[in-house]
């Protein structure tokens, strides 16, 4: 007996258990029947109504396209399954008396909506359509069957454009002068039918195919064929669906929604599919059409509650008598098959136990079903109709969490674009952090800060941004740089702080000099105003209204990630340098600060001259004195994340970029003693900025990434990182005397030789015992690492005795681990190392094939081969050494599912990221858990 290809819709459940040996589950009855076949076959089991149908499988497809013939045995199959269709209609194919009509419908795996196409009608010839005309007493409707048989016949198996038989349909309305295709007259469609054959004829030199084996047959080869098809490859390709799966055929009994006033057609979502709503049905139907139309959009459908169709008619401005009477809801116009129509509803929603989007048809008041299929939600509605499963008992929280799209999480937190909005696009660049803000465009964050003072909205436009930006970035609505990555200072900088940002955005150059910028012809100069997307990298003239969302407004979002809590073993904690932070981070859920840095403190313009004097001085006195000035400062900083974090850990991470961050760049002292020297050479002004010179070009290093920084300028700057300490445990000693609980933990960073760590430790350890005994009370603290230098994650076991915690900065770790400069590499090679080279060889559509050399961007997701290697081996000799070490990450990749899946499953304790990614972290390490549990 030769493999079985053809299963009837009727017994398909039964016949695949009896194949696969058990109950075929879901997804297995989509490999083998496609989508659309599985659900007419669930359905038909499930006893709802469904013309009788049979699918052809998939594996049949992929066998015609490695062979170009149907596999033997295929052809028999299918027309014996077109036998047991006969019987179960009375009817039969090709019977002049009697006929027996199917549409035949492709369906793949995983929907491809409109991608591949269906020929409806299939059978009629001159004979069979007449009786047609006879059994339904109607004859216009048989000519109207047969005209569009012809035409998508032509259209979809032969490519004979449909286009040329629609323009002789719309020249004759235009003649008779009639606006809708049911208003044509009986003649007039008689004679379309016969201009039409000519017309194929004329085409393909051989009459319309009257053998309705011989148009089953090409139908089906063209099914199979449009897997292949531009359209379905293009399709696949976007999607990553793989190209080898292949589509079924579906042949299924016609049944028509265009026989007169109690026959209609139409498609319907369970729930809303945009706002995931469970009021009512949300679709559309015409009353005497047939499938294809109510998409068309040549009438208008009309809806199915009269709650909707109400609604609807007041957004068109439609008086109620006048919707009542055009354009009734199914509940109105077909109050019976609207109840039977909402029984179906609950009872393949109880099957599926998700939202269906259903394709149905009303044939003289009798409902067929045609389609189900699990409906496509916005992130919106994905998250409300998990939530409102699980409350209806349809689902557990388990898998309610994980039906969500962790990135849909961070979409609902960002305001957008109004999609519906008309913009004018002048460039794109990087989608560095994700939002959209307009404003004016302004070239210096000074400029920015003091704008944005007065109350305007600004979009900060910089060449790159530095340190000095960031006041200025966070006064802004958005940041757009020219150069850059998704990992320069500003997408960092703009990402933890929610703050839009298109970086690297090379379409445009900026000239800070002239206040402007331009994209092509386009000069956009100071004042004027932009709109950036950071979603989708896009730059805009003009503004483009937006919509907010806010987590306090969305109870099912907060819901749903609190079952995540339950549920996931990782912790998540925050990054956030700044009380303002600190809290929002905390309402999110943040569990406690995994890493709060203290440069930004060093901008702070209280405590700007001291850090200028500090870094200059000559004498310990002297940086003694400046060290002290800024000591209130941080004090105050950190009492303020305390408060905020009341109860919670705090990681504080001593100072860490290059000191030469905080004083001018060499470039402009040159220029500014140059400029001097000739215009004032006897100005104090030019002894202070040549002294300034002198102590920048002694900074200066070739590389200063792996230069003097970190636990390195603690070592070598004399009182600097004690200073730090003793604000930090002088503001947790005087918070724990006001009623707070403080739990502080100082981090060391850039440790690569556990001889760094011990000497910092030691010495930091005995300012925090001292400040401990002049404030006369005693906290709980820690002292650990970051583990950013591979040396150090190598040596895990002989630093873990000197450090109580561990925490990955993944961003120097990748830099360091690929040797690849995370401030240039983006730019230079890094991009294209992702989008991959030419191979010289074009896929199905023509477009080139492209050999990637990396999978993902490492500094956005965590290279689990080899910076994880380092990260897992670490986990392991750390914690062999120290039972009690706590382990997380602060990197940017604390925020990323696909990172925060590998942290779960090498057992770290807990992730940190920026504020706005904590919700997404907590459901991503709530998936890590139920995954990884599997
Ligand atoms: P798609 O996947 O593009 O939705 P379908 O195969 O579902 O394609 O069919 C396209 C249209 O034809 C749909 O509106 C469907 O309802 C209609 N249709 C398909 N088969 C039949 C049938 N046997 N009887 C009546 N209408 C049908
Ligand atoms: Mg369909
Ligand atoms: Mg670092």
């Amino acid at each position: 007996m030769s493999k079985k290809w053809v299963y009837l819709s009727r017994s398909a459940s039964d016949e695949l258990a009896e194949t696969l040996g058990h109950e075929p589950a879901l997804g297995e009855m989509k490999v083998i029947l496609g989508g659309k076949g599985a659900g007419l076959a669930t359905m038909t089991g499930t006893g709802l109504p469904v013309p009788p149908s049979f699918t052809i499988t998939t594996e049949a497809c992929v066998e015609y396209m490695n062979s170009g013939n149907f596999p033997a045995g295929m052809w028999e199959q299918t027309l014996e399954a077109l036998k047991e269709i006969e019987a179960a209609t009375g009817k039969k194919f090709g019977d002049p008396s009697n006929p027996l009509l199917v549409s035949v419908r492709s369906g793949a795996r995983q929907s491809m909506p409109g991608m591949m196409d269906t020929v409806l009608n299939l059978g009629l010839n001159d004979e069979t359509r007449v009786s047609l005309a006879e059994l339904t007493g109607n004859e216009w409707f048989s000519y109207d069957a047969y005209r569009r048989f012809i035409t998508m016949f032509s259209d979809i198996v032969m490519d004979y454009s449909r286009e040329y038989f629609e323009e002789k349909l719309e020249e004759l309305k235009k003649k008779e002068g009639v606006r809708t295709d049911p208003e044509v007259s009986l003649e007039g469609i008689r004679a379309l039918v016969d201009e039409y054959k000519a017309m194929y004829k004329d085409h393909f030199g051989e009459d319309f195919p009257t053998d309705p084996y011989r148009q089953l047959e090409l139908s089906i080869k063209a099914v199979f064929d449009s897997w292949n098809g531009a359209r379905a490859v293009a399709y696949r390709d976007h999607e990553g669906i793989p190209h080898d799966w292949g589509t079924a055929v579906n042949v299924c009994t016609m049944v028509f929604g265009n026989m007169g006033k109690d026959s209609a057609t139409g498609v319907a979502f369970s729930r809303d599919p945009a706002t995931g709503k469970h009021e009512y049905l949300y679709g559309e139907f015409l009353i005497n059409a047939q499938g294809e139309d109510v998409v068309a959009g040549i009438r208008t459908p009309q809806r199915m509650t009269l709650a909707s169709s109400r609604e609807w008619a007041k957004s068109q401005g439609i008086p109620e008598e006048k919707r009542a009477s055009l354009y009734p809801s199914l509940e109105e116009a077909m109050p019976e098959i609207y109840d039977e129509f909402l029984g179906i509803v609950d009872k393949l929603e109880d099957h599926y136990r998700d939202m269906q989007d259903m394709e149905f048809t009303i044939e003289r008041g009798k409902l067929w079903m045609l389609q189900t299929r699990t409906g496509k939600r916005t992130a919106t509605s994905a998250v409300r109709i998990a939530v409102d499963l699980v409350e209806e008992g349809l689902i557990g929280k388990e898998e309610a969490i994980m039906r969500v799209d962790p990135t849909y999480v961070d979409l609902l937190l960002r305001p957008s674009f109004d999609p519906k909005a008309s913009k004018t696009v002048i460039a794109k660049g990087l989608n560095a952090s994700p939002g959209a803000a307009a404003g004016i465009a302004v070239f210096d964050a000074g400029r920015a800060t003091d704008l944005a003072a007065e109350g305007q909205d600004v979009i900060l436009v910089r060449p790159e941004t530095s340190p000095d930006d960031v006041p200025g970035m966070l006064a802004s609505k958005g940041v757009l740089t020219q150069k850059g990555g998704a990992t320069s200072h500003a997408a960092v900088v703009a990402r933890g702080n929610n703050l839009p940002c298109v970086a690297g955005c090379e379409d445009i150059t900026v000239d800070v000099g002239r206040r402007q910028f331009t994209a092509d012809d386009v000069v956009v100069k100071e004042g004027d105003v932009i709109s950036i997307d950071g979603f989708t990298g896009e730059v805009y003239l003009g503004t483009v209204p937006l919509i907010a969302t806010e987590y306090e407004t969305q109870p099912d979002l907060i819901k749903m990630l609190v079952w995540a809590d339950e549920i996931r073993e990782l912790g998540v904690r925050t990054n956030a340098d700044y009380p303002e932070d600190a809290r929002r981070a905390r309402e999110f859920g943040a569990e406690g600060i995994g890493l709060c840095r203290t440069e930004h403190m060093f901008f702070d313009p209280r405590a700007r001259d001291a850090v200028v004097r500090m870094i200059l001085a000559e004498t310990d006195e002297e940086r003694q004195s400046a060290l002290d000035e800024m000591l209130p400062i941080q004090e105050q900083d950190f009492e303020g994340v305390f408060e905020a974090m009341d109860g919670l850990p705090v990681i504080m991470r001593l100072i860490d970029p290059p000191m030469h961050e905080f004083l001018p760049s060499r470039e402009e002292l040159i220029e500014e003693v140059t400029r001097l020297k000739c215009t004032d050479p006897d100005s104090p002004e030019l002894t202070e900025r040549e002294k300034m010179l002198q102590v920048v070009t002694g900074l200066w290093e070739v590389n200063p990434m792996m230069g003097l920084r970190g636990c390195r300028a603690g070592i070598m700057y004399k009182g600097l990182t004690e200073m730090q300490t003793r604000a930090y445990f002088q503001a947790a000693c005087r918070c724990t005397k006001r009623g707070i609980k403080v739990i502080p933990e100082v981090m060391i960073p850039l440790v690569g030789h556990v001889n760094e760590l011990k000497m910092e430790r030691e010495k930091l350890e005995a300012v925090a015992q001292q400040v401990m005994e002049e404030e006369g009370i005693e906290v709980e603290y820690m002292f650990g690492t970051m583990i950013e230098v591979p040396r150090a994650a190598l040596t895990a076991a002989e630093i873990a005795e000197y450090a109580d915690f561990f925490s990955f900065g993944t961003n120097d770790l990748t830099q360091m681990t690929f040797g690849y400069s995370r401030d240039d590499a983006e730019g230079k090679f890094l991009l294209k190392y992702v989008e991959g080279f030419d191979t010289g060889e074009v896929d199905y559509n023509g477009d080139p094939i492209k050999t990637p050399i990396l999978e993902a961007n490492p500094f956005q997701t965590l290279d689990q081969v080899g910076t994880g290697r380092l990260v897992e081996m670490c986990v392991e000799e750390g914690q062999a050494a120290d039972p009690d070490l706590e382990i997380g990450i602060c990197g940017e990749h604390g925020g990323d599912p696909a990172s925060i899946d590998f942290c779960h499953r090498v057992g770290l304790d807990y992730v940190s990221c920026s504020p706005f990614r904590v919700p997404v972290a907590r459901l991503a390490a709530a998936q890590a858990t139920i995954r990884n549990r599997k």
